[in-house]
């Protein structure tokens, strides 16, 4: 059966593997920048209160970076299924995930229906 709204295999690989490596890359200077990773200081309950400032930037790196790895396992995952043959189906239905919404957002599980119902 021919399927006209079939998405671009190639082309979605293509921007998972790229973003991958983006997120990779926003990773790694994450630790750079982090100025607890970067320069091993310890954020203390300290007297002073010189410290809070470390302690709430590397709060925000953590977040950021929490981020980056749940995303980085949604692209693992999603390249995972292109292996696999089952890549563009939607978790919870079982239907075709809408062509343009892979395309727009390769990592997405669910079609348009069931992430409007749940979303996540
Ligand atoms: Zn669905």
């Amino acid at each position: 059966m021919l399927n006209l709204h079939r998405p671009n295999l190639v082309k979605i690989k293509n921007i998972l593997l790229r973003q991958q490596k983006q997120v990779a890359e926003q990773l790694k200077s994450i630790e750079k920048e982090d100025p607890v990773t970067a320069s091993n200081l310890v954020p203390e309950a300290s007297e002073s209160g010189t410290e809070s400032w470390l302690a709430e930037a590397h709060g925000k790196f953590t977040t950021l970076k929490k981020d980056l790895i749940s995303l980085s396992g949604g692209i693992t995952k999603s390249l995972a299924k292109l292996k696999r043959g089952t890549y563009g189906k939607c978790e919870k239905c079982g239907k075709e995930i809408e062509a343009a919404r892979l395309e727009a957002m390769p990592t997405a599980n669910f079609c348009l229906a069931c992430s409007k119902k749940s979303p996540k």
